[in-house]
């Protein structure tokens, strides 16, 4: 069985978000499985990437009626265990970042559109030479493939994997008539021809599969989902433990675990030591690392900022995305510079330092499909208040505590709120301080989240039944 991923970012090649890892932390976990499989990515201008071999020079395919030349290289990621094919074209690949727009909700732009139909088509001549069987193609970038297999006969197999339904790519009719020679009216919505045609479809967690086929998360497409029903399945994302790992990870100044919890305030001191002009190392770190968009909810957090701000805190911030969004936090750390440090950029390293260093992580996301950064901050011991939506839910229990027989005994391992609320929100973070005073009910907290198993193993192992159906 070989299997190629077809998608648009991959880490640590290229990373927006949780695609990223994803991207990479499963073929891994698959190969460690058995399967063959390997990865097409677009070659974006901003890759840096040593030595990578040229595999094919002036590869073509017919693109709005003309030849089009583009050439395919090769690298292996993952201590060279995972080849990674790269499409190069000047014009519609090569010439701008990861994504030409920051927030790209329908599929963005034009340009994003043709350079992502350019990607589609050139990663078919990947899967040719690479003789493929199975085709994982990611989000509404690359959902045209499983129509073209169909339409055309192609001898692949499909699987889309929805990591996010509010990305769509949605464009006018005639450009994609002019490419494929098609005869659609209106707007073609890319995801939807995926969802329509791909063999089996899936979305990154068990609660985000049912959540889709309810008009209130299924952003226009709750029908069309409903009708393939039997060929969705909800798989939860895993994270690289090679990566994510207080135990062995590079970036951070003290390695630890949850059997030595004691140390991970080394982390916490190094941060505020690197962020704020003489910290006070008690008052407790509350922080986000996420991609600035609607649906992360960064607008309670803007709601609730200045009632936040009352506690003893101090709030540490790391995303890029939304002018607005990151203006408001360059603007609150302007005017609180002892409380707040606003990081507006993409900085992996400090990400990890972040997640160590801090108490509680914020992510009162308006919608989830699974998730990342909550799984990561409970693998490091960073409490997370979050609200009770898609894959939070299937990673994260309320913590509650109870003496029994004269023990105490905690459960859970973090803070959830159930409506998209600022009060509720602020009430849960309120509730998750007043644990924070009790060090030993917030050590056990920690501690449960820390001992969670967040590795692909279990995942992985879903995937390759879904291959094996597809076979
Ligand atoms: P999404 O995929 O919706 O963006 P996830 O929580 O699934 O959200 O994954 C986010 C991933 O991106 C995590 O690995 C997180 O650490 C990372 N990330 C987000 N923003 C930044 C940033 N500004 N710098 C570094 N890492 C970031």
């Amino acid at each position: 069985m070989k299997v190629l991923f077809v998608v648009s970012e991959c880490a640590p090649i290229a990373k927006v978000g949780g695609l990223g890892d994803v991207a990479s932390s499963l073929p891994k976990a698959l190969k460690e499985l058995g399967v063959d499989v390997s990865i097409v990515l677009p070659f974006y201008k901003p890759i840096k990437i040593k030595k990578p071999i040229l595999v094919k020079r002036n590869a073509k395919i017919n693109f709005f009626g003309k030849e089009e030349k583009f050439n395919i290289w090769k690298v292996h990621i993952l201590k060279k265990k995972i080849p990674v094919f790269l499409i190069e074209h000047k014009k519609y690949i090569s010439s701008g970042g990861v994504y030409i727009e920051s927030d790209a909700s329908s599929g963005g732009s034009l340009s994003e559109a043709e350079r992502f139909l350019f990607f589609s088509l050139a990663a078919l001549e990947v899967a040719n030479f690479k003789k493929a069987s199975i085709l994982h193609c990611h989000d509404w970038h690359v959902a045209i493939i499983p129509y073209l297999v169909k339409t055309q006969g192609l001898p692949f197999k499909t699987l889309l994997t929805i990591h996010n339904l509010a990305y769509q790519g949605q464009y006018p009719a005639s450009l994609i008539n002019k490419i494929f020679k098609t005869n659609f009216k209106g707007r073609v919505n890319c995801l939807e021809l995926g969802i329509l045609n791909a063999d089996i479809i899936n979305t990154v967690s068990p609660t985000y599969a049912k959540e889709i086929l309810t008009k209130k998360f299924g952003f226009g497409l709750e029908k069309v989902l409903r009708k393939r029903k039997k060929d969705l399945y909800g798989i939860l994302n895993g994270l690289d433990e090679d990566i994510w790992d207080p135990k062995i990870d590079k970036f951070i100044v003290q390695n630890y675990s949850w059997e030595d919890l004691d140390k991970k305030i080394e982390n916490k001191k190094y941060l505020l030591k690197k962020l704020f002009y003489r910290p006070d190392f008690e008052k407790p770190v509350i922080s986000i690392i996420s991609r600035l968009a609607m649906q992360k909810g960064i607008d309670l957090i803007e709601k609730i900022f200045s009632n936040l701000l009352k506690e003893n805190i101090y709030f540490i911030v790391l995303g890029k995305g939304h002018k607005r969004y990151e203006n408001f936090f360059l603007k609150m750390e302007k005017r609180y510079p002892k409380m707040v440090k606003a990081n507006i950029l993409f900085d992996e390293r400090l990400a990890h330092q972040i997640y160590a260093g801090s108490d509680i992580f914020l992510m009162p996301s308006f919608f989830e499909p699974c998730g990342l950064g909550q799984q990561i901050s409970m693998k490091y011991g960073t409490v997370v208040v979050a609200r009770a939506v898609g894959g939070i839910k299937d990673t994260i229990k309320n913590a509650k505590f109870k003496i029994q027989n004269s023990k105490l005994i905690v459960e859970g391992e973090g803070f959830l709120f159930e409506k998209y609320n600022p009060k509720e929100f602020l009430k849960e973070i309120k509730r998750a301080l007043k644990f924070y005073q009790n060090k030993e009910i917030w050590q056990k907290i920690q501690q449960n989240g820390m001992k969670k198993d967040f590795s692909w193993r279990k995942s992985a192992k879903e995937y390759l039944k879904l291959y094996k159906k597809l076979r």
